[in-house]
């Protein structure tokens, strides 16, 4: 019920001639106290109960697994749904930093939830536990959102409430398009989850043709690129999709985006040792970013089972970030969060599905290896989008 589009609910309440009110107290019981049967729903008549049971699902989700870790800080949940697909949700516990004016130091609580919005990605990017497991399928708008209604639930009993949603976790949000906007207009309903636009962040691997029509349609929420590399040749290897889409095009949409919507655009950059960290990429991205409403965001990469890499040293960190920020850009250094959660993006799903042979880990190991070693040398990929990918781009392209 969580995911109904804007009028379903009243047409299908006065179908059953229902009074008006019905979906008021519906959405109630959905949205402030987050049931998950119909038995839940409070306040209808037993009838009502037995005919929405015929027609809907209050809870998509199946079953839960949380693991904490951060010393309660991070939350990670692994959620079953319906058909057996596994996505993960992270919720994270940090408070808001910076000045609040007049030098004084902010300190205001923060509740985060990462979701994800497809189950496995077909993008394939090899620091990624979601990438290596492939593609399963697109998530629903109520599959979506109830990951939302979870975390809101497990918050509910200690009075605190989410403060912030980004659509960073498992898939690329921007080939789902369609039913992440329909989540995006659930939650910042006042009706439903009511929370501000401002509070939502929706990321991309650079899926230019979504950019652009999130551009049309105004400003909704923050833009995030997930960019990784400045180098078309490096980003090849570690974004496939930019095979597809390269660098300069990535950005020129994002510039776009920020001039017509007049929001700051966040680029994310995963900091893998001795492969995007140099000081010529690092220079590559201050050009690239020089004078855009922009922000970069550092992460260390989070330790994934079966990549050749590691993480960039903090030492490393701080001097590209400075290296970038002499170069005029705003960055940010983030840590990493819940490593002992297994928070690398698809990690707990990637447990689940079992490792791997040790041959076809090898194998991957090797061809991650040598792409990045020509990729270094300035070489492009010569290689196709792997055959998920195409074919989610492809029906993604619009029609002529
Ligand atoms: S980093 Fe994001 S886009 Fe890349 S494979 Fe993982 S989930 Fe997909």
């Amino acid at each position: 019920m969580s995911g109904l589009a804007d009028g379903l609910l009243e047409a299908w309440l006065s179908e059953h001639d229902q009074p008006a009110f019905r979906a008021r107290q519906i959405r109630d019981s959905v949205w402030r106290h987050y049931a998950r049967t119909t038995e839940e729903l409070r306040s209808l008549p037993a009838a009502l109960k037995a005919e929405i049971d015929k027609s809907f699902r209050v809870d998509t989700i199946e079953a839960n697994d949380v693991s904490v870790s951060d010393g309660g800080l991070t939350e990670k949940t692994l959620h079953r749904l319906g058909d057996g697909q596994l996505v993960e949700s992270v919720l994270m516990h940090y408070p808001a930093r910076g000045f609040a004016g007049a030098g004084r130091p902010l300190h205001r609580e923060r509740h985060t939830l990462c979701i994800s919005s497809q189950a496995g990605c077909a993008v394939g990017c090899p620091f990624c536990a979601t990438g290596e497991l492939g593609f399963g399928r697109d998530l629903e708008t109520a599959e979506i959102v109830d990951q939302v209604r979870h975390a809101a639930r497990r918050l509910a009993p200690s009075g605190r409430h989410l403060t912030n949603v980004v659509f960073m976790g498992m898939g690329e949000p921007l080939l789902n398009l369609d039913r992440v906007l329909e989540s995006v207009e659930i939650l910042s309903d006042p009706r439903e989850f009511g929370l501000g636009a401002r509070h939502i962040v929706v990321s991309t691997s650079g899926v230019v043709p979504g950019i652009r029509r999130l551009t049309a349609l105004g400003p909704q929420f923050t833009l995030a690129i997930s960019l990784h590399a400045a180098r078309d040749p490096l980003r090849d290897v570690l974004v496939p999709l930019n095979r597809r889409w390269p660098v300069a095009e990535v950005v020129a949409a994002a510039r776009d985006h920020a001039r017509v919507t007049g929001r700051r655009v966040s680029y994310e950059y995963v900091m893998i040792s001795g492969v995007n960290d140099t000081d010529i990429d690092a220079d590559a991205l201050a050009r690239l970013l020089r004078g855009d409403l922009a922000h970069i965001n550092l992460i260390p990469m989070n330790p994934v089972a079966h990549t050749p890499w590691q993480a960039s040293s903090p030492e490393r960190v701080a001097q590209f970030a400075e290296r970038v920020r002499h170069g005029g850009i705003g960055v940010t250094v983030r840590a990493n969060r819940g490593q002992d959660a297994g928070a690398a993006c698809g990690q707990l799903a990637a447990n689940r599905a079992g490792e791997p042979a040790a041959p076809a880990v090898a194998r991957r190991r090797e061809s991650i290896i040598r792409a990045s070693e020509a990729a270094m040398l300035g070489n492009r990929s010569t290689e196709a989008l792997p055959a998920d990918l195409e074919a989610a781009v492809a029906l993604r392209r619009p029609r002529r």
